[in-house]
């Protein structure tokens, strides 16, 4: 459903066209000529699993030679942008080198000296290197799947465990692929973090929370619970990211309140940055969590300078609270969230006596399976 179609015999790109990207065939067999002195010559041919058409993209030359479909074929179209991104990223060594095999195969491909066969003496076909191009491949459906709206945006209840009231949700992405079956965000938002794909991915997640606290309002859910909403370290960079949260919410009428930002510890480490962040936030009445606390490397470094309104405890913690020593320490961080005056939430609350012990610790929110699952704002707006 991402990839593009072709017939036996088709063009699918002529010698001298101005590139427009690349393919990944996905299937069929594709004809590489060229003509030299006016004469057609063929260069080989290519099959699935091979990049075709990469060359141009990467200098933007125009195309050195024609393909043309040997039978049909499905290509999936690999954008010029891709690989510029990843070409600026590399290793300055690996960009050399690309490069200069590059000049040598053009300058090979312009006398053609051939070997006798009608081939040329530079091999078209690439060492397959299948995960990177199952990468590439992946983004190239994810890019599609984001202008499809294939993107789901799923709403996992936060308990306010005193009461047992909804307080609000995080806002959990999903990808439900037409082959692959549902691809975890963990797999695919780290994808779209390698480079700036994250930034439209994020925006539309933002936008369709936004969406959703206005059909909370809409329907007059009172009072208006919380969504949070998950950040990548790119869109950090994004200096206006606030005044456009922001003025998504005004187009709604909504109170900036409502959406809560969620910052994993790994990116607190631009101390600088988020402490800007959080005094922008802060300066409008929008709430910031610092997330996944107490994994990798824990460190309480950022708790000294960052005012975090929120705390979200790792699940992993909550597992440990069938120990003393998991008990110990969960009471530890309730105590230190309070001196701070911050909220706690636990994550991946699965069991009762997860909850109790959590409770009992002082604890105020609660997230995970025991609650409820992520689900669709239907849902929700149902229960
Ligand atoms: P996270 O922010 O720590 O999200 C919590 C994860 O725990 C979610 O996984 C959720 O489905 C899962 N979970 C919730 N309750 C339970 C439970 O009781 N038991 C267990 N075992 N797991 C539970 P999910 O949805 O697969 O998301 C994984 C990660 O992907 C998230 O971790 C977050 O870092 C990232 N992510 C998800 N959605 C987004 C998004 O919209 N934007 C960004 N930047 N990252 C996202
Ligand atoms: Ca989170
Ligand atoms: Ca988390
Ligand atoms: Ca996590």
């Amino acid at each position: 459903p991402y990839s593009e179609l072709f017939k036996t015999g088709d063009i699918i790109f002529a010698e001298g066209d101005a590139p427009s990207g690349a393919f990944l065939i996905e299937s069929g067999r594709i004809e590489i000529s060229t003509t030299q002195f006016g004469e057609r010559r063929v260069l080989g041919e290519l099959g699935p699993g091979m990049l075709l058409g990469e060359m141009a993209v990467l200098d933007e030359s125009p195309r050195t030679a024609t393909a043309r479909a040997l039978t049909n074929c499905r290509l999936t179209p690999i954008d010029a942008a891709q690989f510029a991104e990843r070409l600026a990223a590399a290793d300055p060594v690996v960009r050399a080198l690309l490069m200069s095999q590059l000049t040598r195969y053009r300058s090979a491909l312009a006398t053609l000296t051939g070997d006798g066969t009608g081939r040329p003496s530079v091999s078209l076909a690439q060492p397959d290197d299948a995960h990177a191009f199952d990468k590439i491949r992946l983004e190239s459906e994810l890019r599609a799947a984001l202008e499809r709206k294939e993107l789901e945006v799923r709403l996992q209840p936060i308990e306010e465990i005193i009461s047992g009231r909804i307080a609000g949700y995080e806002a959990l992405v999903r990808w439900q692929h037409p082959e692959r079956g549902a691809v975890s965000p963990a797999e695919f938002i780290r994808l779209a973090e390698e480079t700036s794909l994250i930034l439209p991915v994020g925006d539309y997640i933002l936008e369709r929370v936004c969406d959703m606290l206005g059909e909370l309002q809409r329907r007059g859910r009172k009072p208006l619970p919380f969504i949070a909403v998950n950040l990548s370290a790119r869109q950090l960079d994004d200096a206006q990211l606030v005044e456009r949260i922001l003025a998504h919410l005004r187009k709604r009428d909504l109170p900036p309140d409502r959406l809560k930002l969620e910052i994993t510890e790994s990116l607190v480490l631009d101390y600088a940055r988020i402490a800007d962040l959080l005094e922008r936030c802060h300066a409008v009445g929008m709430h910031v969590a610092l997330d996944d606390f107490g994994t990798g490397f824990s460190n309480l470094g950022p708790l000294l300078t960052l005012s975090f309104d929120q705390i979200k405890l790792d699940g992993s913690f909550v597992k440990a609270l069938d120990r003393q020593r998991g008990v110990a320490v969960v009471g530890v961080v309730v105590a230190m969230a309070r001196a701070l005056d911050c909220d706690l939430v636990a994550e991946g609350v699965e069991t009762r006596e997860q909850r109790e012990i959590l409770h009992q610790l002082g604890c105020r929110y609660a997230q995970g399976w025991l609650v409820g699952k992520p689900v669709p704002l239907d849902h929700v707006l149902k229960a």
